[in-house]
């Protein structure tokens, strides 16, 4: 074991106490209610407490510990779920008004996998609707605010469950990650996040934003707690057409090893990005030399197309989207709002249900793919998405693991981006390329800005290559430390 590489965090902590018999399920999910109920109320981090539930599952796994039968590998550990993850009987909103009152007839496939490792899901956390959005202000059910100031946004569109796990209402959680969803929320939050190689995690009852990019992914404390939740729900699943059928690689295998000899490239393009805040090119510079005194082998490296992802991804996956959400028509889920005829009905209905950034997304997509617009805008972009793996797989022809920033600034005040749709997505320049190529990637905390808020830097890796990622992550945790502590 290389000596300064943290291991554990507190959710396997907790799942070992509880494995042992030391402390119980019960008293573990108990004391995370009662932090919900004294802290959530300003935060706003849960659209949904489950707590009767909470307490029943905390039970059952306690029983299991007495009879000698193991719970599994998160055993006790409470864990909040992305209200875009269906659960079986249990509100189910996407951050939507048009699913307001929808409960799902079934639970995810992550969902059911949770259970079987033993965890207590302690209810569902707010998003920006239908996962659109960066700072989770675009909900219809009110914002959530960042724990290290509540004056700012948390990031999104995975919002609530990043601040859920900073503060500490839940050691794990569960986002899901389109164009940065689960790593822009996590870095403005200081936590970890991760999204894995596309086809990785089942997507079985995720609500659907943009199905060539969406991806779920962990939420934690640490990088090695990331690894066992990934390790947890990820794996073949007959009913996502998308999963893969080979073994996922194990996130945890080489967290311990350092990056002695591991070659690393930083990503120009993304380190230099426009409008990057100072201090994150600064600690994206440090991170990047901290891993070469740990032993790695250290330059930087051209993807020249990952540019023009956001402009790629901005036609992509609202074409998805306006596709995905035709099926909110009024007839089968949710809200319905009566009109004349079935026209009116649905017009109605799709009027009330949908916010302002969903409308936008549907009529930016239907342009998009429309007749005369197509090969103009949809294909083209398509095409930019070819060029971009292109340019990754040169990139990993002569490194293990890329960095890059993750978001260009700390949390930023609540309202300061909502008039201006442009500077919004703009967060999303530095996670998008990943999404595009289908790639994993993960954002570990490292350093601050000037405001003293978390910042976070990311590792790439290509397609399965969970094990270098995390590998790679786990030593700039370590390092991370050790900057702060001179
Ligand atoms: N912020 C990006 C968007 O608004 C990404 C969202 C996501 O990853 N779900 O589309």
């Amino acid at each position: 074991m290389t000596s300064g590489v943290p291991t554990g965090g507190p959710a396997s902590a907790l799942a070992a106490s509880v494995r042992a018999g030391e402390r119980s399920a019960v008293e573990v999910v108990e004391d995370h209610l009662a932090r919900i109920a004294a802290g959530d109320g300003e935060l706003h981090s849960f659209l949904t407490v489950t707590a009767d539930a909470a307490r029943r599952s905390a039970a059952e796994v306690d029983r299991a510990v007495a009879a000698g039968i193991d719970p599994g590998p998160l055993a006790g550990v409470p864990v909040a779920l992305k209200d875009n993850l269906c659960t079986r009987g249990v509100p189910t909103t996407a951050g939507s008004r048009i699913l307001e009152g929808w409960l799902p007839p079934y639970d995810a496939t992550v969902v059911t996998r949770l259970a079987s490792a033993g965890a207590v899901v302690v209810g569902k956390t707010n998003l920006d609707e239908f996962a659109m959005g960066s700072s989770t202000e675009s909900s219809a059910f009110g914002p959530t605010r960042n724990p290290h100031d509540p004056s700012r946004v948390p990031g999104g569109s995975s919002g609530g469950s990043a601040a859920a796990v900073a503060a500490g209402f839940a050691p794990l959680a569960i986002g899901s990650d389109t164009g940065g969803s689960v790593r822009q929320p996590a870095a403005l939050c200081g936590v970890v996040g991760a999204k894995p190689t596309y086809g990785t995690v089942s997507r079985y009852g995720l609500i659907a934003f943009a199905s060539s990019l969406d991806q779920i992914g962990p939420f934690a404390t640490t990088v090695s707690d990331a690894a066992l939740l990934l390790d947890v729900i990820a794996g073949h699943d007959p009913a996502d057409s998308t999963s893969l059928a080979s073994p996922p690689p194990r996130a945890s295998a080489a967290v311990q090893r350092g990056v002695d000899g591991l070659r690393i490239g930083l990503v120009s393009e993304l380190a230099a990005a426009e409008g990057l805040d100072p201090q994150v090119a600064a600690r994206t510079r440090e991170a990047a030399e901290a891993l070469a005194a740990a032993g790695a082998d250290l330059e930087e490296v051209s993807v020249p197309a990952a540019v023009y992802g956001l402009s790629a991804y901005y036609l992509i996956a609202p074409a998805e989207a306006s596709s995905n959400l035709a099926r909110y028509d009024g007839v089968r889920y949710g809200l319905r709002e009566e009109g004349d005829d079935i026209t009116e009905m649905y017009i109605r209905t799709r009027s009330a249900g949908f916010g302002p950034e969903v409308k936008r997304r549907i009529m930016l997509g239907t342009y998009a793919l429309s007749a005369g617009y197509y090969d103009a805008y949809y294909a083209k972009a398509q095409k930019v998405r070819t060029l971009l793996v292109g340019d990754f797989d040169a990139a990993y022809r002569r490194f293990d693991a890329l960095i890059a920033p993750t978001a260009p600034g700390g949390a930023f005040p609540l309202g300061s981006k909502t008039a201006d749709p442009l500077a919004m997505y703009l967060n999303d320049v530095c996670t998008i390329p990943s999404n595009l190529a289908g790639h994993p990637a993960i954002s570990v905390p490292f350093g601050t800005d000037r405001s003293g808020l978390p910042l976070g830097v990311q590792v790439l890796a290509p397609a399965l290559g969970e094990t270098v990622m995390f590998q790679v992550a786990a030593a700039l945790e370590a390092a991370a430390v050790e900057v702060a502590a001179r």
